[in-house]
Parts: C-alpha cells; structure tokens; sequence
C-alpha cells in the first residue's frame, strides 16, 4: 500500500513539488525524524524564517551567510535544507557528493526570480568593465555570472574588498544595493531586483504602532524600502537583529522583517516583546509565502524517501561555487566567521 502512495507521489512530484502522501496523525513527527537523521546521518538546517516547529528539529539554524557556512562544513552525509531552492542549491554547489533535499521543490524566491539568466547576462555584456557581486538570493545560473557573492551580514566587507575605484554592478536587491550604495560610497550600478517580503511594510501602520508603542525600537532588514529604513532605530541582516535584541537593553521592537525570525527572538528574550511590522495588505504580519511552503511533515517525508532532491549540472555548479569560495574566503579574513 505504502509503495503504491510512494509510486503515485512520485510520478506526481514535478507537479506537486513534495511527496504527497498521506501520514498517520499519530505519528510522532519529532521523534521519526530525529531517528531518520541517525539512520541516515543526515543533518537538518533551517533558515530563520521557517515555521517554529521545523526550527525545533533544526540542527543548524541560521541566516543565509551562517547556513552556507554550516553547508560547507557538514560531514553528513545527506543535507535536508529547510528553506528555498536558492539555499538548497547553494548547499548543493558546495557538497556535490552529499544527497541535498528540499521539503518542497515550490519553495522558491521572488527575489531570486525578479534576475533572469539571459537579461542578465546581457546587462552584465553591456558593462564589461563592471565587478559582478550578486546577493546569495540568486540563482546558481546568476552565481556563475558573478565575481563574488555576498549575504546581508558581509556585503560591506566585501564591497570594501574590492578595490576602490573599481565599477561594481550588484544584484538583485535594488533595496540592499542602495543602502550599501549610501552606507559604503561606492558607485554602484544595481539590477532592479526586489523581495515580495521586505518591500511592502508599511511606513504608515509603522508610524501608528510606534506612537502605540513609544518605548520600541524599530529594527529593519536592509531589504526593505528606504523610507522604512529611515525610520529603523537599527539596521542588520537577520542574525545581527537578533543579536541586536539580546544584547540591547531596550524591551519591545517593531519587528520589519519576515516573521519567523520572532521565534528565535521570543526564545532567547522571553521577557521583551516583539512585534511584527504590518504590510501594506491586510495581514498583521509578514510572512515569506515561498518559505512558508515548506512544513514539518515535508520535512519527514523527505528524509524518508529521500525526495525531492537538488541536482545540477556539474559544469554549472564549478562556475557557481567560485564566487561563494571568495565570498567564504573574504568573510573569514574578515574575522565574520570560523575558520
Ligand atoms: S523573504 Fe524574500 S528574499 Fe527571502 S526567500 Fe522570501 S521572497 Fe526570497
């Protein structure tokens, strides 16, 4: 019966993204999948902005910079990537002989599709000049065009890197290029790339949960919109925020950024509060939908069966890895992270 479901959610898996298989309600979904991961000495890491209970079974939870970082020094041998298919591919180009799995294949970026390969190539054609530093938020055919990647906790680091004077295109976040355009003053040309997320908070329903809430800081992703950074009482990619709430003494925060970042922000501050920024739309907070694809019971079915999988051309993932290597090269110079 169980290779009958097996066989049909497979043959429907390009269509679904996961293994659609029913499961037992009275299965202990913790406690398999901690005993999938001994059977198959596999390893779980989690972005921030996954769901609470996947950041629970997590062995590594992180942002992009300390997840390819975890990625690059795993001795497991099967990676379970909970997060979006640029992570998982990120993973991949550094562990090519590891089995590298995606709850859900679906579980996409807006950000990483708003810079096509083609009309890419072609703008980076028009600037020959021009260093290439795209943010890890790309796809790998985007990472084989570029000279260096960066993450929201490095791009200063290693647009310093590069030597002053020297043109640099950055891509795609429009919004973070600008900000490190101010922030570093370096004349950048910047790809018009954004994340569906961080640009629609809304300076106005923050204004009004400020006045509600005189006494929070307002802590922003530099991906946002600058009229919201303006505002922001601190800046910083999504580890530095939360490191920024467990060592300021203040006690309540406006939150704009995804919010699943508030789990781990409630765990290690219990006492403050945290609030998330309000977009523009109906909801009272924001959630990433593509992040939020992936759930725990994906999560098992994948380690179960092995699927859905991260494969890619080998001339490909050669070309990609290169700029992730300086990246993780710059970053460690840097003192940013271990060796
Ligand atoms: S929050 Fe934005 S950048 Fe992050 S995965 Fe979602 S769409 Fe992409």
């Amino acid at each position: 019966m169980e290779n009958f479901a097996l066989a049909e959610a497979r043959g429907k898996l390009e269509k679904t993204g996961y293994l659609d298989i029913d499961l037992d309600p009275q299965k202990d979904l913790f406690q398999e999948i901690e005993r999938l991961k001994r059977e198959k000495n596999a390893i779980i890491l989690a972005h921030y902005y996954q769901e609470p209970d996947i950041q629970d079974v997590a062995d590594y939870i992180g942002d992009s910079l300390g997840l390819a970082q975890a990625a690059a020094k795993t001795e497991a041998d099967v990676i379970v990537f909970a997060g979006v298919h640029f992570m998982a591919e990120t993973a991949k180009i550094l562990n090519p002989g590891k089995k590298v799995l995606l709850p859900d294949l679906k579980a996409g970026c807006s950000l990483a599709d708003s810079a096509p390969a083609e009309p890419f190539r072609k703008f980076k054609q028009a600037h020959p000049d021009h260093v290439v530093i795209s943010y890890i938020n790309c796809t790998a055919e985007i990472k084989a065009l570029s000279d260096i990647i960066c993450t929201s906790s490095n791009a200063e680091k290693i647009i310093e890197s590069v030597p002053a004077g020297q043109p640099i295109i950055f891509a795609p976040d429009k919004n973070l290029g600008a900000y490190l355009r101010k922030k570093t003053g370096r004349d950048m040309l910047l790809w018009d790339g954004a994340c569906m997320v961080h640009e629609i908070f809304s300076l106005e329903k923050i204004t009004r949960l400020k006045i509600r809430h005189p006494e929070a800081k307002v802590i922003a992703h530099p991906e946002c919109e600058e009229a919201v950074l303006r505002v922001a009482d601190y800046i910083g990619s999504t580890t530095q925020l939360l490191k920024f709430t467990q060592k300021d003494p203040g006690q309540a925060y406006i939150v704009a950024t995804e919010t699943g970042i508030l789990h781990q922000m409630q765990k290690e501050s219990p006492l403050k509060t945290f609030i998330p920024a309000p977009p523009t739309n109906n909801c009272a907070c924001n959630d990433c939908p593509h992040m939020k694809l992936n759930t725990l019971e994906k999560v098992y079915l994948c380690m179960e069966y092995g699927l859905p999988e991260i494969l890619m051309e080998e001339s490909l993932r050669v070309a990609a890895r290169k700029p992730i290597d300086r990246m993780l090269d710059i970053s460690r110079k840097a003192g940013l992270i271990g060796g």
